[in-house]
Formats: C-alpha cells, sequence, structure tokens
C-alpha cells in the first residue's frame, strides 16, 4: 500500500462530508470496529484516503448488497490473520482472535501474542481487507 494512499489528512467533518453522510455515522463505524481512524495525540482523529476507500466499501455493502454492520464485522472476522503474519501455534493459542467469528482481531484485546503493541491502523492484516476488492486478491495470494 502507498504510504501517500494511508497518510491522515481529512478531519472527521471533511471526511464525512467527502462521503456524503454524517460525523455520527462515522464515528459509529469506528465504535463498530470496522474503521481505524489516526488518532493524534490530543484525541483528534484524521482519515486517510484509504479510510474513504474503506468506507465508500462499507456504505456499498450496507445499502446496496443489504449487509448490516455485524454481518461485515463478521466476515472480517473470518480474516485469515494468523496465516497473514505466520503466528507460531503458541500465539494462536494465546489469540482470542483464532476461533472468533464475531468480530475482526483487531477488536479483540491482544496480551500475551504476536500482535501485544502493534499498531492495527498499519498492519498489513487490517489493511489488506480495506475494501472488496483488496479481500479477495489477498484471498487469491493466500489461497493460490
Ligand atoms: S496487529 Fe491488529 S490487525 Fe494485525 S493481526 Fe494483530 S490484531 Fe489483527
Amino acid at each position: 500500500m502507498s504510504e501517500d494512499l494511508n497518510n491522515p489528512k481529512y478531519t472527521i467533518s471533511n471526511a464525512a462530508n467527502l462521503l456524503e453522510i454524517s460525523v455520527h455515522t462515522m464515528r459509529m463505524y469506528e465504535r463498530e470496529g470496522l474503521i481505524i481512524p489516526f488518532k493524534k495525540t490530543s484525541g483528534q482523529r484524521l482519515y486517510s484516503d484509504q479510510d474513504i476507500e474503506r468506507v465508500k466499501c462499507i456504505r456499498h455493502s450496507i445499502k446496496e448488497e443489504k449487509l448490516t454492520i455485524q454481518g461485515i464485522r463478521k466476515i472480517l472476522s473470518l480474516i485469515p490473520c494468523w496465516a497473514i503474519l505466520s503466528c507460531s501455534q503458541k500465539d494462536r493459542e494465546n489469540c482470542s482472535a483464532y476461533d472468533s467469528f464475531s468480530k475482526p482481531c483487531w477488536m479483540h484485546s491482544h496480551k500475551d501474542n504476536v500482535c501485544v503493541e502493534k499498531d492495527c491502523r498499519v498492519c498489513e492484516v487490517y489493511n489488506s481487507f480495506g475494501t472488496c476488492e483488496s479481500i479477495k486478491n489477498k484471498l487469491k495470494v493466500l489461497l493460490p
């Protein structure tokens, strides 16, 4: 992924305007674990072009394909993150995300595995599954 595309530059109001949705909806997507904004030390959230594309995919899935937020979370929970990060057996045993099918790995707390202190926003797992197209492309690489 290009650094430029993930460069956090839009405030939540700018991002919401670009997407023609409300700030409340942007906050709800974050709360529901569908997006991870960049957070400044002041707590202000910033969004990148990559985030905008991610929200467009979410909106399309909800409006055109009639998926619910819970349904999208379930799909994201099926991401084989352990295969992408080559987690050891021990890491898998210590990871609640490994057996979960209700929420994505980045919504779990990680205390004793490879993801401790990782920044999910820049993780290959989170970034490989930002849009419908990128999900399919990543799976093609994982499962040739
Ligand atoms: S760092 Fe975060 S996004 Fe990456 S595999 Fe771990 S929990 Fe998932």
